[in-house]
């Protein structure tokens, strides 16, 4: 099957009891062991829900994995997925992985002796660099934010392969409608499900996919442990989403590649981030591993008051943080997602006060660029 049509034909299309086409929320916090055989799936709701095994199959199956697990954030779940290693190991990231993500190795995690070193890791070499002899794993997000820079994951994840690492993939923005990391040579996928998995900026929730199934064990033992789960209302709320992935992701990427290019030509605009734009520096590698340019862009003003004015303006966006709703959603990196960033660290990465990130969403791109061009006028 396509990609499209996994998403509807998941598994989890008939609900064998009933025939019901769509997945019951089973709302409970224990199961009747009845004679105590030990013949019964489910015990305790922490453990496992039938509504929360479904997502997760849900998931394993869109990520070609072999287990999938659901937590209630992506925060959550990115946290649970690192709870595998242990105090000595040292793990090299990505420096422009999602700030949430940055927090907890560098604050939670450094406490309990999970070294990291940071590398840009759209250069292979500095990976390779940063191997020693204690390094377990490597941890990766493509496209990055808030820059959209491209990471080669053949490339790298071989590189971890060669060298006995684990390889983690934050697919947030790409989504296995367009990306997927398993199949590239990824050990674990880890997923916010708050943004286009929902994709309707109704709920909060996270997801790893493992490869193999005795990675799936490591991560199970920490979600059981951990009890970072998420509820049945919500499993269900995504569930719903993925339904409508497809035609969410290609609307709203037809629309950002449009935005994108009317950006690139106004006056005012002095560098716009989008891996669909022919220039962009990581488009063929972008386009060799995945099959979509997505719906998230950013672009720099020539001053911070534009960008404030940009923002103050707009009407059809709204100014917050999150992305991949239906809703048009604008952002300012220096204030919101990367505010924790040293000045110097984020002027490093090139995050501006001159910075806007758009994730586009399902209006009709005509009204968007209107709403645009009064904001940038
Ligand atoms: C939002 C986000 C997260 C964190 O997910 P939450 O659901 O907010 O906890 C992780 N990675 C990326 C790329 C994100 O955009």
């Amino acid at each position: 099957m396509n990609r499209g049509t996994l998403l509807i034909h998941n598994g989890h299309e008939t609900e064998p009891l009933s025939g019901a086409l769509g997945v019951p929320i089973i709302q409970t916090s224990t199961f009747d062991q009845g004679d105590l055989s030990g013949h019964h799936e489910y015990d305790y709701a922490r453990s496992g829900n039938p509504t929360r095994k479904a997502l997760e199959e849900i998931i394993a199956g869109l990520e070609k994995g072999a287990k999938g697990y659901a937590f209630g954030s992506g925060i959550a779940a990115i946290a649970s997925v690192l709870g595998i290693f242990s105090a000595g190991d040292h793990l090299i990231a990505a420096e422009d992985i999602y700030g949430g993500s940055w927090r907890i190795l560098n604050t939670f995690y450094k406490r309990w002796g999970l070294e990291m070193t940071a590398v840009d890791a759209t250069d292979p070499d500095e990976i390779r660099r940063a191997i020693k002899p204690a390094t377990k794993a490597l941890f990766l997000e493509t496209p990055s934010n808030p820059l959209l820079k491209i990471t080669n994951l053949p490339v790298c994840l071989g590189i971890a392969q060669e060298a006995g690492l684990i390889s983690i993939v934050d697919n947030t923005f790409m989504t296995p409608y367009l990306q997927r990391p398993l199949e590239l040579g990824a050990d674990i996928v880890v997923h916010s499900a708050t943004k286009f998995l929902g994709g309707h900026s109704d709920v909060i929730s996270g997801l790893a996919v493992t490869k193999t199934e005795a990675l799936g064990k490591q991560v199970y033992a920490v979600q059981n442990s951990f009890g970072a789960v998420p509820g049945p209302w919500d499993v269900w709320l995504v569930i719903r989403g993925l339904k409508t992935l497809k035609v969410r992701m290609d609307a709203q990427e037809a629309s950002a590649r449009l935005i994108a290019a009317w950006l690139k030509a106004h006056e005012k605009v002095c560098a716009v981030y989008y891996p669909g734009l022919p220039d962009h520096p990581g488009r063929h590698l972008h386009e060799a591993q995945a099959a979509g340019a997505g719906a998230v862009l950013s672009f720099k003003t020539s001053t911070r008051e534009q960008a404030l004015a940009f923002l103050n303006r707009v009407t059809l966006a709204a100014t917050a943080v999150s992305l991949g709703g239906v809703e048009t959603i604008a952002s300012y990196p220096v204030m919101m997602s990367h505010a924790s960033l040293p000045p110097a660290e984020r002027e490093r990465l090139g995050i501006s006060d001159t910075l806007i990130r758009i994730s586009v969403g399902l209006e009709d791109a005509e009204d968007l660029i209107a709403d645009f061009a009064q904001a940038l006028a």
